[in-house]
């Protein structure tokens, strides 16, 4: 029996009825139902591959419960979320307690799984950290077959793996030594001085990475830099996976990462790489990685997270 005036713990005491909560817009989706999400939300919470301090397994949850704190609707565009596409979220992968080569492989099968079952559904995934990235990336060029990759970031993650094995600081050196990606279709962008060694960046050269700097970003303009990114990763017709760490973001805007520092990207150029980004037919994927809710302050850097993915899907339900 319900009490007069009790509402349900842990749910809010005033409701806008007219409000559609961002958090209520990924549901379930029934087999049955004959509906296949265009969006799909996935938690990878791994982040004891960390090589600092990380706190990035609570990532997934926290920024689902920033997603409460979001509508739905997109002023610019006038599209509702809600109304525009069928988002649904699937959980959580498990992790290995103790077994991190095993975490890693857990991942690379989950995403086998969901591209044989979910094959025309964007791909929202939260990390974790940055390892998170090898084995989904592995998975998706295993179903995709030739793909690119656009890497917002700090830093190169072209650690060797000598010094600590598969960490957050070495999925794009496993991606390429492995062949699990060309590199000549990738792009990495957002790159900051003082963040990376010399070796890192000589490396990713000679693997024919294309190499953005935050400082060439800012004077060449997020437009020039995304056209030739998206032309390099896919040209016009290959898959592109979109990987984020909020490290890219300045840490103004995203003080709750393992690597907060100045000089970062503003907020709007990463709200608009995201809807130019969804917009574009040959993004199959988003992951973003590498926040940290145990080091945040007031949830912000979650809720960054949310408003990228909301504008990702912005862009995606733009396409048609
Ligand atoms: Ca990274």
């Amino acid at each position: 029996m319900s009490l007069k005036h009790v509402y349900p713990a842990g749910q809010a005491g005033f409701r806008d009825h007219l409000d559609k909560k961002a958090k209520d817009w990924f549901r379930p989706v029934e087999p049955s139902a004959g509906k296949v999400p265009d969006v799909a939300l996935l938690g990878a919470p791994l982040s004891k591959t960390s090589i600092s301090h990380s706190g990035a397994f609570m990532f997934p949850q926290s920024v689902r419960a920033a997603l409460g704190s979001f509508d739905t609707y997109d002023i610019d565009s006038g599209i509702d979320l809600s109304e525009a596409l069928i988002a649904t979220d699937l959980g959580d992968i498990s992790m290995h307690v103790t077994n991190l080569t095993s975490c890693h492989h857990r991942i690379y099968e989950t995403l086998g799984d969901y591209w044989s079952t979910y094959p025309s559904t964007t791909l929202f995934l939260l990390g974790g950290d940055h390892s998170i990235t090898a084995p989904s990336a592995r998975a998706f060029s295993e179903h995709h077959g030739e793909y690119g990759v656009i890497h917002f970031d700090a830093h190169h993650d072209m650690r060797n793996l000598e010094d600590g094995g598969p960490t957050n600081g070495t999925p794009f050196r496993t991606l390429l030594e492995n062949n699990w990606v060309d590199g000549s279709r990738m792009v990495q962008i957002g790159l900051r001085n003082f963040a990376n060694a010399k070796a890192y960046t000589e490396f990713a050269l000679s693997k024919g990475v294309t190499l953005v700097t935050m400082n060439q970003l800012m004077e060449r303009g997020l437009h020039d830099v995304l056209a030739q990114a998206v032309e390099i990763a896919g040209g016009g017709h290959i898959p592109i996976y979109v990987t984020f760490d909020l490290d890219v973001l300045d840490q103004a805007y995203a003080p709750g990462v393992p690597a907060p520092g100045p000089g970062g990207m503003d907020i709007w150029t990463a709200l608009s790489a995201m809807r130019i980004l969804g917009q574009n037919q040959a993004v199959k994927a988003f992951d973003w990685v590498c926040a940290d809710p145990t080091v945040d302050v007031r949830n912000l850097t979650s809720r960054v997270a949310a408003t990228l993915m909301l504008s990702a899907a912005v862009g995606i339900a733009r396409r048609s």
